[in-house]
């Protein structure tokens, strides 16, 4: 599991790796202490990780805001769950 957070420096969204207790903001260099700052949501790999952190980035330069309301962020985690869960209802194929 990932979790979807953000550099306390500069804002930029990042990921980290739930067993990682440090993660290098690759922007400003800040040593972001993962255990300490907000997740916006807890994802299942890296690769919805990156999606999710583009998604956000494009979302708040669009509506030209900083910061998701509480009510956004509901939403997301919402719309999350439910896309997970349609991902793994889908058959497998052999
Ligand atoms: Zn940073």
């Amino acid at each position: 599991m990932y979790h979807v957070l953000r550099c306390p420096g500069c804002a930029t969204f990042t990921y980290a790796d739930r067993f990682e207790r440090w993660k290098l903001c690759h922007v400003c260099g800040e040593v972001i202490n993962v255990k300490a700052v907000p997740h916006y949501l807890d994802v299942r790999d890296y690769r919805d990780a990156e999606e999710v952190v583009n998604q956000l980035e494009d979302y708040l330069y669009i509506s030209g805001r900083k910061e998701l309301t509480q009510t956004e962020l509901l939403t997301l985690r919402r719309e999350y769950s439910t896309w997970l869960r349609l991902q793994n209802a889908e058959p497998s194929t052999p």
